[in-house]
């Protein structure tokens, strides 16, 4: 492995997608503070909306402005600030709710990417996804699914009750075990992981991945563009798959 310094650059795109009346995803980045959130709400009219706008806003602020600390978060003790974060996102949005009973039941997923110089956490709770493009050997696929879906049929696939093709066809494949803002406290997954120059992350929501399977995702990611320009590649393409949700993705790629 080289030990050069590693840099990264970031672009997101979002779409209503071709069904939906409303955009109920949310993304936020900082290149600045190594810090990048995508979210997928839930709940009745614009309660969605406002559980993962509320979302992104907490944890980038929480990871972005932490008082009289000039170090990334991410060289102190980074997954106690990633587990802080999210539970005050968590009890931000769940207190709100309790408040207004017009955003009851009102929810979000988070899936997020915390960028030290060559150190990378990645956290996630419920089904909104990060992926990691390496390049390999070209008989090798280079896209590795990084978090693992809080969702039933996921689970069910995992313990080998449930076969992925029974999982995209299931009734109950919209039915997420962890989200934030439904409970009083939610815990995300955390995956350390260290960046060599070249790979690249990509952050999305399930009208991704409902859309679009991992070797065609694979291979958009390869083209030769800017990464504005792969993000509109993604979106377009899962539209044109039918567009049946929200589309979300951010792409943060590691460079030298
Ligand atoms: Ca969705």
């Amino acid at each position: 492995m080289s030990t050069a310094v590693v840099h990264y650059a970031a672009a997101a795109l979002s779409d209503r997608g071709r069904k939906r009346p409303s955009n109920e995803d949310a993304f936020g980045f900082s290149v600045e503070h190594g810090v990048y959130v995508v979210c997928d709400g839930m709940g009745g009219a614009a309660a969605g909306e406002i559980a993962s706008s509320l979302a992104v806003d907490e944890v980038l602020r929480l990871l972005t402005s932490r008082a009289g600390d000039e170090a990334a978060p991410l060289e102190q003790a980074p997954k106690e600030v990633v587990e802080q974060a999210i539970c005050a996102a968590n009890e931000a949005i769940y207190f709100r709710a309790q408040r207004n009973p017009q955003l009851s039941g009102m929810g979000t997923t988070l899936v997020g990417l915390l960028t030290g110089e060559r150190r990378v956490l990645v956290f996630n709770v419920g089904d909104s996804r990060c992926y990691r493009l390496r390049d390999r050997r070209p008989d090798q696929s280079g896209l590795e699914q990084i978090t693992l879906d809080h969702s039933l049929v996921e689970e069910q696939v995992r313990i080998g009750r449930m076969t992925p093709a029974e999982a995209l066809r299931s009734p109950l494949r919209n039915v997420i075990t962890r989200a934030l803002g439904t409970q009083s406290c939610v815990t995300p997954d955390l995956f350390e992981l260290e960046a060599e120059p070249g790979d690249l992350f990509l952050l999305c929501s399930d009208g991704l991945t409902r859309e679009l399977s991992d070797p065609l995702i694979e291979s958009l990611l390869g083209l030769d563009l800017p990464l504005d320009g792969l993000c509109a590649r993604l979106v377009n393409a899962a539209k044109k798959a039918g567009g049946q949700d929200n589309i979300t993705c951010l792409l943060v790629r590691a460079e030298s």
